[in-house]
């Protein structure tokens, strides 16, 4: 088991590709707590997790808000007595025209993509040992625009230049700081966000010839998680079947 021992905290654990992420730590030894805006979501991972024989902990949790954050970490080094890994998985994407973006609107998806990064990554890394990782989830829309996604797209592109500054900071600590962007995963929030119109054209748009599954990003932040991934960081790793190679 590559994390033994370890313990990690993931955001938006309650579905998709955090509950994903959070099944895979735990399957590679590492304690979880898992933790999202819908309690009783992370609970039902939480459980998951304990059922297969591994040690999780269920926290509510809105990553927009530094109380909840703070709250969150204290938990999580109550638990297990240290914090190893942090993967920020917690994202919206609420499709919205660009000239009907409201200032409001504006504001909630870069608070919960990208100001959460910026909380929960500060707190996380306080309490970090040397060998500490810090993964966020980004998005191909970092690299490539997406239509009726720019507050998305400006909050993805926001994570990697992130990612590359608390690198530069934290190297010292020698804590690992990197990003995963996932294409199309298939996921409840991808479900309601496509029609099956969108989805074919989707998966037609990729080379692989299927969506992505909440494992396939999962093994990216397993090995991410990892000592082997000691020397990597500041990076962003496309998962994305090669959607956008062309
Ligand atoms: P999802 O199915 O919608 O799941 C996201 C989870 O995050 C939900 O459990 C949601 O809880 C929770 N969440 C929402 N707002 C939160 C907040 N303020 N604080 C804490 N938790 C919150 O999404 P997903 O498709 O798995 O996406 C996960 C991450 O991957 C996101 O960052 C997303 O941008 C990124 N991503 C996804 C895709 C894709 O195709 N699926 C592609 C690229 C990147 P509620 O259910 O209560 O809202």
């Amino acid at each position: 088991m590559m994390l033994k021992n370890k313990a990690a905290i993931v955001t938006g654990a309650g579905q998709g590709i955090g509950k994903g992420i959070a099944l895979a730590l735990a399957k590679e030894g590492c304690k979880v707590t898992a933790s999202d805006l819908n309690e009783s979501n992370a609970k039902t991972t939480a459980a998951e997790i304990a059922k297969a024989g591994g040690k999780s902990l269920a926290v509510g949790c809105d990553v927009s808000k530094k109380k909840e954050v703070d709250n969150l970490v204290t938990k999580a080094l109550a638990e297990f007595g240290k914090l190893d890994i942090l993967v920020n998985n917690a994202g919206i994407f609420p499709f919205k025209p660009f000239l009907e973006m409201t200032e409001a609107g504006w504001d909630k998806v870069l608070d919960v993509n990208l100001k959460s990064i910026f909380l929960c990554s500060q707190a996380a890394a306080k309490a970090m040992p040397a060998g500490g990782k810090i993964i966020s989830i980004s998005s191909i829309a970092s690299f490539v625009g997406f239509e009726g996604l720019t507050h998305y797209c400006a909050s993805k592109g926001g994570i990697n230049a992130l990612v590359r500054a608390m690198a530069l900071e934290l190297a010292p600590k020698k804590i690992n700081v990197n990003a995963v962007a996932p294409g199309a995963i298939d996921t409840p929030g991808a479900q309601a966000a496509f029609n099956e119109k969108a989805a074919k054209q989707t998966i037609a748009a990729i080379p692989w010839g299927r969506m992505g599954l909440p494992q396939d990003i999962a093994n990216a932040v397993v090995f991410l998680a990892s000592d082997q991934a000691d020397y990597i960081t500041g990076q962003t790793i496309i998962v994305d079947g090669g959607w956008t190679l062309r």
